[in-house]
């Protein structure tokens, strides 16, 4: 595969796009936001942090392995068992003395706008959308002051029995608390020498202690839900933060309660934009029965598109039955990219979905039912923007707007993507899924969906990491709505109204 080719590629993606979200009437985000607390533990953090455990019992506590953090014990096990491989983690705690005390032991290092929603919500203000409506069931005054001050940046709010729109910061909830969550993040090298534990951290990487305050609930205000038609014209929908949802609650509710509320206001949302799309931003899950509930009730046959990372793509098949394919994508090794490439036709089949977008470090693939109206260039121009967006948050922490990503399209594509990339080549042609020539192109046709499949920018010495998967997901959905837009405008440089002179590059599949 050429790298020069796909540089270029991605700069008439990003400006094709550029041009087209101005097609966009609005975009709704919803639910999850919160605080994000960080710590970039140096040695010295982790040796202090040490010492005040018993090494015994830290090795015990390890072997355990912690699913919730309930005493601070537990933080550094799920710590060190990250550390080991470098991989990340998110671990809920319900309990709100964790917060203290890790202030009082070890304090942060600055804080800022985190959780899915949240995160999307800015990306896409900073974009220049028209109008992004975020909606965070738990907005409270701190939380409203972390969203871009930007004047299409719009949450609900209901005033004299009306649905309004305003900034956050004149829309939150008054006497809410925080969700303040805690980001510890390592860098590859760091020596951990704890008791009979050795081991030098073999990548970057972050544990994320999530905490769930009792008073957490994922679900649309009543007021909110019965004027939801005064939210205006949208597009689309990005939904995240299913993965809150509770078994029980204390008051008695169930996950069923919530799991119902989720999907009323998906299917009113639905019925009032007939033309939306909805997309979901999947996380890790631990909890098994809301992983399966979530993805069975809420996500299939309702949800248009799905995003995710390879972690999530094999925690999805092993709830849907799909053990052994779970397994060959998280052990990866030589044939781990095709085994990806078939865990998401799976979800897309399995879930009856339109589109799955799966994010590696180096490449991303997006699966795609037949018959989408969007033709592959246009979906391939998708994942090459939201690589570009994906550089400028690696290198910047964040991403300011539209000229600062363009900036970033000097960071170059992956070698190691473009590597992975060719052993995917032999299985795709060797399948007849697409000549040598499409696979070029990025370009994969199978007997039931297609896909398209890049390699993406990624910076070698990244500011930070967290959230860099959402701004992928959604900068691609957003950028293949846009274009999609466009094209119904009979503007679209791909249109089908303009396909007379149809290239390999610009073919149109179907059904
Ligand atoms: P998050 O939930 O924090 O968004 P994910 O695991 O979902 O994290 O996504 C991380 C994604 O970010 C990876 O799949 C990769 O595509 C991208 N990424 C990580 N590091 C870099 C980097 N240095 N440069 C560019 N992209 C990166």
């Amino acid at each position: 595969m050429e790298f020069e080719e796909w540089e270029l590629r991605h700069k008439e993606a990003f400006f094709e796009i550029k041009e087209a979200l101005s097609y966009l009437e609005g975009i709704f985000v919803a639910y999850n936001s919160n605080i994000d607390a960080i710590k970039h533990l140096t040695p010295e953090d982790l040796c202090h942090l040490l010492e005040l455990f018993d090494q015994d019992a830290l090795q015990e506590r390890v072997e355990l392995y912690p699913r919730e953090i309930k005493e601070p014990l537990d933080i550094l096990a799920r710590l060190l068992l990250s550390m080991r491989e470098g991989k990340a983690a998110e671990v809920p705690t319900y309990t709100p003395e964790i917060h203290s005390w890790l202030k009082e032991n070890l304090g942060f290092d600055y804080a800022r706008m985190g959780g899915q929603a949240g995160i999307i919500t800015n990306l896409l203000a900073r974009l220049e959308l028209k109008k992004v409506v975020a909606y965070v069931p738990w907005l409270s005054e701190e939380q409203a002051g972390y969203f871009a001050n930007t004047k299409n940046l719009l949450h609900p709010k209901i005033e004299r029995g009306k649905l309004v729109l305003k900034h956050p910061k004149e829309a939150f909830k008054p006497n809410i608390g925080s969700k303040v969550n805690w980001i510890f993040e390592y860098s590859k090298g760091m020596l951990v020498d704890c008791g009979t534990d050795k081991f030098t951290v073999p990548r970057d990487n972050r544990l994320i202690l999530s905490s769930r305050p009792k008073w957490l609930r994922l679900e649309m205000d009543q007021q909110i839900y019965a004027a939801l038609d005064s939210l205006g014209p949208l597009d689309g929908a990005i939904l995240s933060g299913y993965q809150m949802i509770k078994e029980e609650y204390e008051d008695g509710a169930t996950y069923s309660d919530y799991v119902g509320n989720s999907v009323k206001a998906i299917e009113k949302l639905k019925a009032l934009n007939p033309g939306l799309r909805l997309h979901v931003e999947l996380t890790s899950i631990q909890n098994r029965l809301i992983r399966k509930t979530i993805l069975k009730e809420i996500i299939a046959g309702r949800i248009h598109s799905l995003g995710l990372d390879t972690v999530e793509v094999a925690n999805a098949l092993n709830v849907l039955g799909e053990e052994e394919l779970s397994y060959a994508v998280i052990k990866k090794g030589e044939n781990g990219i095709i085994a990806l490439y078939q865990g998401a036709v799976r979800l897309l089949q399995a879930l009856a979905l339109e589109r799955v977008h799966v994010h590696c470090l180096g490449f991303y693939i997006c699966v795609l039912a037949k018959g989408h109206p969007l033709n592959l260039k246009g979906h391939r121009n998708a994942l090459l923007f939201a690589s570009t967006l994906a550089a400028t948050k690696a290198l910047h922490g964040k991403v300011e707007g539209l000229l600062e990503s363009e900036a970033s399209l000097k960071v170059p594509v992956s070698e190691k993507g473009l590597e992975d990339l060719e052993n995917f080549k032999l299985y795709c042609v060797g399948r007849k899924l697409c000549t040598l020539d499409e696979f070029e192109y990025g370009y994969v046709y199978g007997r039931d969906h297609n896909a398209v499949f890049v390699p993406s920018k990624v910076v070698s010495e990244p500011k930070a990491t967290v959230g860099i998967g959402d701004t992928i997901s959604a900068g691609a959905f957003t950028g293949m709505l846009a274009l999609m837009k466009q094209n119904l405008a009979g503007k679209g440089k791909n249109s089908k109204r303009k396909e007379g002179s149809q290239t390999l590059e610009t073919r149109v599949f179907s059904a």
